[in-house]
């Protein structure tokens, strides 16, 4: 399936000179969406997965179907403020600025292999927060898997060591 002819590219957004990878209309489309959550759950099964742990918003419209085809389990990396029970930060730089990213202290058990699975590795700044994430709970980081890769970001160079999956890259 030629995967690229349902992503939607919006120029311009959400400010000039960025091109916006729309995904929604792979969501929207049953084979598209089935067909890459498939590829994934091949490479999650090469890579031997435990749990999938996504970033939210995107991930975790990934990462949920990967988890239950697998039938294993899934938990949210969030933005601070947003997960109920304890949890442990990682602070990432932003092209302006920094942010940071939380998981709930208990998600990942000690030794748990961990897929990561977001909709695009652009400056690799949220996959890396999560792989600190995912390390600090004691996990290991089985291998992290995109929809797609904006090459020309270089996010690859912080995930060194690392099995990576993109089924598009632009
Ligand atoms: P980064 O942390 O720079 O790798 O950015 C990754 C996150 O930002 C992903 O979770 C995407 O949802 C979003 N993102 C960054 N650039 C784009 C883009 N050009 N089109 C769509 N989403 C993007």
């Amino acid at each position: 399936m030629d995967l690229k002819s349902f992503v939607t590219i919006v120029p311009d957004y959400p400010k000039k000179g960025i091109s916006f990878k729309d995904i929604t209309t792979i969501m929207d489309n049953g084979e598209a969406y089935k067909y890459a959550t498939d590829k994934i759950v091949e490479f999650a099964k090469e890579v031997g997965t435990d749990i999938i742990v996504g970033p939210e918003a995107r991930g975790f419209i990934i990462g949920c179907p990967v988890a239950y085809a697998l039938e294993v389990g899934f938990a949210p990396v969030r933005k601070p403020g947003k997960l109920p029970r304890e949890t442990i930060s990682v602070e990432y730089d932003l092209e302006y600025g920094k942010d940071s990213l939380t998981i709930h202290n208990d998600a990942i058990k000690p030794g748990q292999r961990v897929l990561i699975v977001d909709d695009l590795l652009a400056t690799g700044g949220t996959v890396g927060a999560t792989v600190e994430l995912v390390e600090k709970l004691g996990g290991v980081v089985a291998g992290c898997a995109f929809l797609i890769e904006l090459s020309y970001l270089n996010g690859r160079e912080k995930l060194e060591g690392y099995k990576v999956q993109s089924l598009m890259t632009y």
